[in-house]
């Protein structure tokens, strides 16, 4: 049984020098617990939060532990009535081949509705930020115009899709051609910045001639820097992630108050959790577009829980396309 710790606390961009494979005996599951062989692991980029001990909204990875997040996984035994070898489960799980756990850390997953990486992706954590950031933060009219950053990943690419959904002009901004051009020809973007290859301040100009009305927010930094002169009176900008600062100590830019007010614009952050209560509403209508063809994805699958690391480290690297998923093992 292999498991991976974090052995030393970033304070740049992480690296192998801060993760650790080590080897321990398979877990045994005491009376109520299950023992699960874990299929697919999800790495996320809120995780590089908990690598630093800082004051967060979720506490701190513990050193010389096993990092936890999302996964999927299979009971392959059972002391818990309410599972049985073969049941396909989710939940926070550690980065552990096997684990134990016990029946209100994990919930099954239904194969009927899609393939169980689904729960991961689209249907779930990064589904839901997408859905509660944009509907209920964003309050999107018809016609209004939207633009998301890191639109080509998980969260953003449904940010996308359900801006289409709802009547929004969608422009979405990546780091590769490839990614934008499946935003456009694929999710149904009415334009693309790759802000690798562009200068962002003229692109969003030229793409949003009509200002913008809702900034959906992945990245923070000099995208969002970018944005902010271009905001419609009345505008709401979804804070939902700023990975472009996630590895960088001080960061710094132009001020925002000044924006907002000339804007009498709405900055509001948010943790998908807040929504906790409200899950089921989003979970229906993330699998009722996906069922009628409203909604798609993409998957990035890296093989082998050695490679665990790098997965996550391509995050800040941009190797994703959708949601990166790490293939441990089949059911
Ligand atoms: P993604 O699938 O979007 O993966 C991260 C992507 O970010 C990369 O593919 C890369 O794409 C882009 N990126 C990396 N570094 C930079 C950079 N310096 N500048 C601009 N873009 C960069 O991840 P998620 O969809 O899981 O998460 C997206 C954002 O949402 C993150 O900021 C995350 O922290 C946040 N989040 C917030 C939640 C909440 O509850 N508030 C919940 C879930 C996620 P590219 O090639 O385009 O650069």
């Amino acid at each position: 049984n292999r498991e991976i710790h974090l052995v030393k606390r970033p304070e740049g961009t992480p690296d192998h020098e801060h993760l650790s494979i080590v080897e321990s005996n398979q877990p045994q599951p005491a009376e109520g617990e299950v023992l699960l062989k874990t299929l697919y692991v999800s790495v996320d980029p809120y995780m590089r939060g908990r690598m630093s001990d800082a004051k967060s909204y979720i506490a701190p990875f513990q050193l010389n532990e096993p990092i936890s997040g999302g996964a999927v996984a299979e009971v392959v035994d059972s002391n818990n009535q309410d599972f049985q070898a073969g049941d396909i489960v989710t939940g926070a799980l550690p980065w552990q081949e096997y684990s134990t756990a016990n029946g209100e850390s994990v919930r099954k997953v239904d194969p009927k509705l899609g393939p169980v990486t689904t729960s991961l992706g689209i249907l779930g954590m990064p589904g839901l930020t997408a859905y509660f950031g944009l509907t209920d933060i964003g309050s999107p009219k018809q016609g209004e115009t939207l633009v998301v950053s890191g639109a080509a990943g998980a969260v953003g690419s449904t940010v996308v899709q359900i801006g289409k959904i709802l009547g929004c002009r969608v422009i979405g901004i990546a780091g590769t051609d490839e990614k934008t051009s499946y935003l456009t020809d694929t999710l149904g973007a009415d334009a693309a910045i790759n802000y690798k290859t562009e200068n962002v301040r003229e692109a969003v100009k030229q793409a949003c001639p009509d200002g913008v009305d809702i900034y959906f927010d992945n990245v923070g930094g000099e995208i969002a820097d970018a944005i902010y002169p271009r905001l419609n009176k009345f505008a709401r900008i979804v804070q939902c992630g700023a990975i472009s600062s996630y590895n960088v100590q001080n960061d710094q830019g132009p001020r925002i108050q000044g924006y907002l007010i000339k804007s009498s614009a709405l900055i509001k952050g948010f943790v998908v959790a807040d929504y906790q209560d409200r899950y089921k509403e989003g979970f229906e209508h993330l699998s009722k577009w996906l069922q009628e063809g409203k909604l798609t994805y993409e998957e990035t699958v890296k093989e082998g829980f050695e490679n665990i690391p790098d997965a996550f480290f391509g995050l800040f690297k941009g190797e994703n396309l959708g949601k990166q998923l790490v293939k441990v093992a089949e059911p």
